[in-house]
């Protein structure tokens, strides 16, 4: 189904704790926020460190490079903005085990994603805001 092009997509909510995001992925840089007590990354932005209760957390610069940890394919309309199908996929990032987003694969037929797949971080800008998307890391389009 052709999305509608009357209905635009909904656009991301920035909040006080998730504006760096935002900001970063303007830039075409992907920032996760990271404790600075123990050291370990959060996604999404949160008030505390799940880890330790650390009020303290910054944003850090990622290599934006990780792997498919899960998919599927959505092929049922669930908001008319949305042409299906189209994937839906949990990326694990290369800097700690466990730290996943919730994304898109793109530049890639959904039939060739596979779960480990080796991915990279891409930006589309939309209208105001700019999406942190994934698509096959170089070596993988080689291969
Ligand atoms: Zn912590």
């Amino acid at each position: 189904m052709e999305p509608t092009a009357a209905i635009p997509k909904p656009a991301p909510s920035p909040t006080e704790h998730s504006q760096f995001f935002w900001d970063a992925a303007r830039e075409h840089k992907l920032m996760i926020q990271r404790c600075d007590d123990c050291q370990r990354y959060i996604h999404w932005p949160q008030l505390l460190c799940p880890f330790c209760q650390s009020e303290r957390l910054s944003p850090a610069e990622m290599s934006g490079k990780g792997s498919v940890y899960s998919f599927c394919i959505v092929n049922h309309v669930f908001h008319p903005a949305f042409a299906v199908p189209y994937s839906l996929v949990l990326v694990e990032l290369d800097e700690q085990p466990g730290l996943r987003m919730l994304t898109n694969i793109v530049d890639c037929p959904n039939d060739a994603i596979r779960i480990g797949m080796a991915v990279e971080v891409t930006f589309e800008d939309g209208d105001g805001y700019t999406l942190p998307q994934f698509r096959p890391a170089a070596a993988e389009v080689q291969g």
